[in-house]
């Protein structure tokens, strides 16, 4: 018998409304308890007057809504109660649950975990309402949505079901070997397979665009002292987030700052001076630097307009097909047409003006989305996923060059639990009964 469980699904604090959530087989008596009535009719809200059961003491009035199970988002029953925002209201409406008979406080996640375990979320649709709430951005929501959708659990399924298929006709193969069964099965899973392992590492070939859209596109700035990166910084996030000086070399550690470019989300470095360090400080400052030109995604090159052609060696160096070239500080000198630092077009900018920001602006931008978008609708979107899915892959090469049917169905089998680790079905057994009942085994 499961507990009943509640909790108030919306955060603490002044709010007009807070929605109090009570999920589980108690979850009428908890109505009864607080409402003296029966739940109302399902999926309607009715207008309710909530009381402590001990006492009758009023505690609000407010809206009441029912989800009888297996209809909710739970799949059990489930009672939303509506009430005031506020603390008062929030804190006598939990108390006055609390001292319900079977009823239990939730744990973080438990409604989400219940829709799991019965069955109405899959891992990946789970996944997505966490990511769906933490989104920051336009896109970061819109690779949720389709997640929540089932874009991603519908591909894996299907992958599943086929290796399910695979693996049934070489089971039946092996266990029933007299039973006429087509003379050349192992060679046509084997064709079923080969063609499973190659999507599967198509899939893989997406440059981690998922993963880096639900943690952010990283970009750090990168330029000798005194050009202006804390400035850009700081432009670009509107609020003094680095410290800006005159003094050259005062940026000594990696700063970081989260952005909304154009709906994408970026996670911005502001790297200490690339330059021969002289204090240890500076030094590791440096060290970092260089480590975090190593690892971004896309690199803002900047130089000094007031120094060019002058343009910084150890910066220069850093130019490849992910870096933007940006002179700065173009107030004080203009940007000869066709300026270029190793081949690569540069954009005049001045942070103290705003001269060439917008332009700048929608370079990166665009920079950004070419390096978020494109990874279509069922996109891997955690470590988690791609671990599972290379190992499948693993697994499938392995059971094309396998000595022998048995270790190719072993290798199969191995292949189908990585797939439903992702989405969380692990039951093959339960599927193979299924599939094994198509079989024409004739007995
Ligand atoms: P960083 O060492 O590269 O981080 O450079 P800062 O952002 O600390 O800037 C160094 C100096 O250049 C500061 O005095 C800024 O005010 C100045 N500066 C930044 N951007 C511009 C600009 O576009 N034009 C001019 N004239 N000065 C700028």
């Amino acid at each position: 018998m499961r507990t009943t469980v509640f909790a108030p699904a919306t955060a603490p604090g002044r709010a007009a409304v807070t929605i109090v959530r009570v999920s589980g087989p108690q979850a009428g008596a908890a109505i009864a308890a607080l409402t003296g009535t029966v739940p109302p009719a399902p999926r309607r809200a009715a207008r309710a007057t909530f009381r402590d059961p001990a006492s009758g003491d009023e505690l609000d009035r407010g809206l009441l809504l029912w989800f009888p199970g297996p209809h909710s988002y739970t799949g059990e029953d489930l009672a939303e109660l509506h009430v005031h925002g506020g603390p008062a209201v929030r804190a006598s409406i939990v108390a006055a649950l609390a001292a319900v008979p079977g009823l239990l406080p939730a744990e973080p996640g438990e409604f989400t975990r219940r829709a799991f375990d019965n069955g109405k979320l899959d891992l990946t649709a789970v996944e997505a309402i966490a990511d769906l709430v933490d989104a920051e951005t336009r896109a970061q929501q819109r690779q949720a949505l389709r997640q929540l959708d089932g874009a991603l659990g519908r591909l894996i399924e299907d992958w599943r079901g086929r290796l399910l298929t695979c693996l049934a006709h070489l089971e039946a193969d092996l266990d029933f070997p007299d039973e006429g069964l087509p003379p050349d099965v192992a060679a046509r899973v084997a064709g079923e397979i080969a063609d499973l392992a190659a999507a599967i590492a198509g899939h893989l070939k997406d440059e981690g665009a998922g993963e880096r859209l639900r943690e952010g596109l990283s970009v750090a700035i990168l330029g000798p002292p005194n050009v202006g990166k804390s400035s850009l910084l700081n432009a670009l996030a509107r609020r003094d987030a680095a410290i800006v000086s005159e003094r050259a070399g005062t940026t000594r550690d990696v700063i970081e700052v989260h952005l909304d470019l154009g709906g994408y989300p970026v996670c911005l470095a502001d790297t200490a001076g690339l330059r021969e360090a002289g204090e240890p400080i500076e030094e590791e400052g440096v060290r970092r630097a260089r480590a975090r030109a190593a690892g971004a995604d896309l690199k803002l090159l900047l130089f000094d307009a007031s120094l060019w052609p002058d343009a910084d060696p150890a910066t220069a160096a850093l130019a490849d097909e992910d870096s933007l070239v940006l002179v700065n500080k173009a107030d004080l000198r203009p940007l000869p047409p066709g300026a270029a630092v190793a081949g690569r077009p540069a954009l005049a900018v001045s942070v103290r003006t705003g001269e060439g920001m917008a332009a700048f602006l929608d370079a990166v931008s665009r920079a950004v989305a070419r390096r978020l978008d494109g990874a279509g609708d069922a996109v891997i979107t955690r470590a988690r996923h791609r671990q599972a899915l290379e190992e499948c892959r693993l697994c499938l090469e392995r059971a094309l060059t396998a000595p022998l049917e048995e270790l190719m169905a072993e290798d199969v089998r191995l292949a189908v639990r990585a797939l439903g680790r992702i989405t969380g079905r692990v039951d093959v057994e339960d599927l193979l009964d299924v599939i094994f009942r198509d079989f024409c085994i004739g007995k």
